[in-house]
């Protein structure tokens, strides 16, 4: 084979004109595909160092392996020719991005989105809360981990009462639970402030419960009132304009009498069923109130005189009564809702409804 007809100057020239070009090339690439498009066509399957090393097969076997080696060093330095301007695109796009103006979170969102709207629990809770305000009720907060004597001890709760067991409530080490009604805010207002008083209570409250009707949270509302000469026929008036309001005008209700340790005497609340409610207003029984044409929907009494002492208030001089009732079930009956889980399981079908 002569010297004429080996390929090797014309792969030294290809290798040569392959070495001054590519960096210039890798630098024109303005971004990180470009880049790596630039740098397939040179490494890649078909690229133009490929085809050179294909040449070698031809050149004289005494020359291949420096020209192997020359090939070999190029493709490195290609490589490195590569990575090098890659970290250079990156960072000069960590620049762009840290030196733009900052993005402005107050514009609204180009897809239109549907606007959320509130739970039905805190539509309850809202729509209670103002109907007690209209009446002269202030609200009083608490908190929801509360000493066992403001939860039970100062209520009057015997020490061997089922409530205070550890399998009815959510105890912490220290003498301290998880309440298990807004009682305890009746307590800490009543033991904080001179009567007269009238305040509600909503808030969370924890007990071990867990089935169709019962969650081991759910939500309260607590109204009670103190003042000189209260009597159970003002508990009742409240009652009845309370019934009023939130399920319409003239609607009946019915006090059953119940135990409660901190009332006395204590009774169970009933409003006339509003689902199977007659144009005449008598009620045909339905499947929601058991066909007895009523629904339960509180507990009230007046508050026990010992109660009164626990917090430091004269019970010749003062009393009061309470009432206090779940959201969750005045929410079910409002809106005819089966099962309370479907209230905290977040499901936007259900959600959607309201
Ligand atoms: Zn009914």
């Amino acid at each position: 084979m002569g010297a004429e007809n080996d390929p090797s100057l014309a792969i030294d020239q290809a290798l040569a004109d392959l070495r001054a070009a590519f960096l210039p090339r890798f630098r024109g690439a303005t971004s990180e595909q470009a880049l790596r498009d630039e740098n397939a066509k040179i490494l890649g399957k078909k690229g133009e160092l490929t085809a050179i090393l294909a040449m070698l097969g031809k050149a004289a076997p005494e020359s291949r392996k420096a020209i192997g080696q020359k090939v070999n060093a190029l493709k490195q330095e290609v490589e490195g020719g590569f990575e090098g301007c890659l970290e250079e695109l990156r960072a000069k796009a960590r620049e762009a991005e840290l030196s733009a103006p900052p993005f402005d979170l107050t514009l609204p969102g180009r897809e239109p989105v549907a606007a959320g709207h509130k739970h039905p629990i805190s539509i309850v809770r809202e729509e209670v809360i103002a109907l007690f305000r209209q009446l002269g009720f202030a609200v009083f907060d608490g908190p929801d981990v509360e000493h066992e004597s403001n939860n039970f001890t100062k209520l009057g709760f015997p020490p061997d009462h089922p409530a205070t067991d550890m399998q009815d409530s959510f105890w912490t080490k220290s003498g301290h639970l998880l309440r298990t009604h807004t009682s305890n805010i009746q307590i800490r207002a009543m033991s904080s402030m001179k009567p007269p008083m009238a305040f509600i209570a909503p808030g969370t409250v924890y007990r071990r419960d867990d089935d169709a009707t019962h969650s081991p949270m759910f939500h309260q509302l607590e109204a009670f009132l103190i003042d000189r000469n209260v009597t159970l026929a003002h508990l009742k008036g409240v009652l009845a304009e309370f019934a009023d309001r939130l399920y319409g005008p003239n609607t009946p209700v019915r006090l059953r009498p119940s135990y409660f340790p901190f009332v006395e005497p204590g009774a169970e609340v009933d409003v006339a069923c509003v689902f199977c409610k007659q144009t005449d207003g008598s009620r045909a029984g339905c499947s929601t109130c058991k066909h007895t044409g009523w629904i339960e929907i509180l507990g009230c009494g007046m508050i026990h005189p010992v109660v009164l002492e626990n917090c430091g208030i004269d019970p010749d001089q003062w009393s009061g009564f309470a009432l206090g009732m779940g959201l969750e079930r005045i929410a079910m009956l409002r809106y005819g809702i089966p099962n309370i889980k479907l209230m905290f399981d977040n499901d936007p079908r259900f959600l959607a409804q309201f």
